[in-house]
């Protein structure tokens, strides 16, 4: 819950905006201003107070317990200019509050952390538990001192600045360490704790929590890791309930993952027994639990100290899981690339794409992103490289214009991918959108786009669907329409869809849809010079029932206004 706190007229009138714009998530705190800061603190994750920020800093002092405690705090000025990320930047999320509030107000966000101001990844922004110095290796990737990233573990980690820095070791250089093992942090060293392992369980009926526990805080202590690299707990369906075990993922703070008994049988284990072949019907539970999604064995199972024993357990390590993300950059222009395909961008280690469509954000990278970039025809090639540094556990974006689903790296990258890393698709706006909405409304109705290009697919594929787009009276949207070595198959699909239509109905040709040297206009079917049609361009024929209204391309969406036309 955020709390919304003002003191004056302007103050109430800004918070009142807020609270009925995020109407599930505010709360506002009425009453004395200091009171009020008071309660909200203790009762909200967050806080947006507006009020001068010398009034907020005096009445939080007394307040502030730490980082990892605190609400986070953002401040808006009396004139609603400015939203300040005032304390919990990361971990209170005041940074993004900031910029979240500023949007919706049209403010400025006002971010002071310093990782944030220069775009680096915080170091305790990656999603990963962290240990040791965090503050002194901060400073030193930001003053741009020698880091040295030592990964035992591959993980999908934004860019981190050392990546690939000297690697002639010296005693005296700051280190990122990435590993669940349990080594503690040397001074000048920060260890990032990968979600690597997995820890089977088995209980019997009424294994107390406590037991559970300590066994498994013993396996992991004995084998050398980090409690703070367990992913999951993972035991049979039937053991679902049990509280010894949910008890146990609850206190390490983990999910608990549960497997039916014959999914559990089949696993090939070291230790089966039938003392839970009779109980629940498969010969393993801690062992083939934790083996179940995939790793190496690093701890067997083992018994837990009671007498009688009434818990088991076993310790997997899974290899770390890439991420690939498929990011569509939208038609051209910055403000068509959606929120969510930046943070992609800057999530990303390794960026991979056409040189041209690089060239277009990468202003968004985070300094030390790889960047890999080909030139066109090139495409299955791209796909094969991002899907590779997605399995060596990389975070990788693959990008493509407009949306990357469409006639663009989607589709091969997936025809290569396999199911050993995650995939994240960010839809973009596409050529045929970006052209409608410089058009008009011409895609009111059924419609389809064809692709003429016949690098992919013969021509007889691409005339039989134009055909069936004429029969079906679809307005249709023709991308690669033109192109120097082609150029009779425009003309050919014109012609096509003549059969079937006026000559005069309204065909909408786009170049450049949303970049600078955007250009369009509406002609007519009978009216259009293919030689005015090039790469750049998208054409949108209408059908039937499409009318030039106001200079506009307009598709009703019924067909009830056609018939009136009539
Ligand atoms: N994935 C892209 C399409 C790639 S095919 C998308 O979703 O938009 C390349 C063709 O798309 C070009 O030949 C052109 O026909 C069309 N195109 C892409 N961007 C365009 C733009 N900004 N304006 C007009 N046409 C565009």
């Amino acid at each position: 819950m955020i709390g919304l706190i003002s003191a004056t007229a302007a103050g109430a009138v800004a918070r009142d905006r807020l609270a009925a714009a995020w109407p599930d998530r505010t709360r506002v705190y009425e009453g004395p201003v200091g009171d009020a800061v008071r309660r909200a603190f203790a009762e909200c994750e967050q806080l947006v107070c507006f009020l001068a920020t010398g009034a907020v800093v005096r009445l939080l002092a007394p307040l502030l317990a730490g980082k990892a405690a605190d609400p986070g705090v953002v401040c808006v000025d009396e004139g609603g200019r400015f939203a300040v990320s005032l304390v919990g930047g990361h971990a209170g999320g005041a940074n993004e509050l900031a910029r979240e509030v500023a949007a919706s107000l049209g403010a400025e966000p006002v971010v002071t952390t310093a990782t944030d101001a220069v775009g680096l990844a915080g170091l305790d922004t990656l999603g990963l538990p962290v240990e040791g110095d965090v503050a002194a290796v901060s400073r030193a990737l930001l003053d741009g001192e020698r880091v040295v990233l030592e990964a035992e573990s591959a993980w999908p980690l934004p860019p981190l600045p050392t990546a690939g820095g000297r690697a002639d070791g010296g005693a005296e250089a700051y280190v990122v360490r990435v590993t669940d093992r349990a080594v503690e942090p040397r001074p000048g060293e920060v260890v990032l704790r990968p979600p690597t392992l997995v820890v089977g369980v088995g209980a019997s009926r009424g294994a107390p929590v406590e037991e559970v526990l300590e066994l498994v805080s013993a396996a992991l202590r004995d084998a050398g890791l980090s409690v703070r690299s367990v992913a999951a707990l993972a035991t049979v369906d039937a053991k679902s309930d049990e509280p010894g075990i949910t008890g146990a993922a609850e206190r390490l703070g983990v999910p608990l993952v549960t497997y039916s008994a014959g999914r559990l049988a089949e696993i090939d284990v070291p230790n089966p027994s039938g003392a839970p072949l009779a109980a629940v019907g498969t010969p393993s539970v801690a062992e083939a639990a934790a083996l179940a999604g995939g790793g190496e064995l690093l701890v067997p199972k083992r018994k837990s100290a009671g007498s009688p024993a009434t818990a088991t357990c076993a310790v997997v390590r899974r290899p770390g899981r890439g991420r690939l993300a498929v990011v569509g950059l939208g038609p051209g222009a910055r403000d068509l690339l959606t929120p969510r395909a930046a943070a992609e961008l800057r999530r990303a280690s390794v960026l991979v794409g056409l040189d041209q469509y690089v060239d277009q954000i990468r202003d968004l990278l985070r300094p030390g992103t790889r960047v890999l970039e080909s030139g066109l025809g090139a495409e299955e090639e791209r796909a094969r490289t991002a899907v590779a540094e997605a399995r060596r556990g990389h975070a990788v974006a693959l990008i493509g214009s407009g949306d990357a689903g469409v006639y663009a790296m989607a589709s091969p990258a997936l025809a290569e991918a396999s199911d050993d890393i995650d995939v994240v698709g960010v839809p973009g706006v596409t050529a045929a959108l970006a052209a409608g909405a410089v058009l008009g409304a011409p895609l009111g109705h059924d419609h389809v786009s064809i692709s003429l290009s016949d690098l992919h697919t013969p021509w007889e594929v691409i005339e039989r669907r134009v055909r069936a787009a004429a029969e079906a009276d679809l307005v249709v949207t023709f991308y690669n329409p033109r192109s120097r070595g082609r150029d009779w198959q425009l003309p050919k699909s014109l012609a096509i869809l003549a059969e079937h239509r006026e000559p005069a109905t309204p065909v909408g040709v786009v170049r450049n849809a949303s970049r600078p040297d955007e250009s369009s206009r509406v002609t007519t079917l009978a009216g259009l010079d293919p030689a005015t049609v090039d790469m750049m361009t998208v054409v949108t024929v209408g059908n039937t029932a499409t009318r030039e209204i106001a200079g506009r391309m307009v598709t009703p969406r019924g067909y009830r206004w056609q018939e009136e036309a009539k």
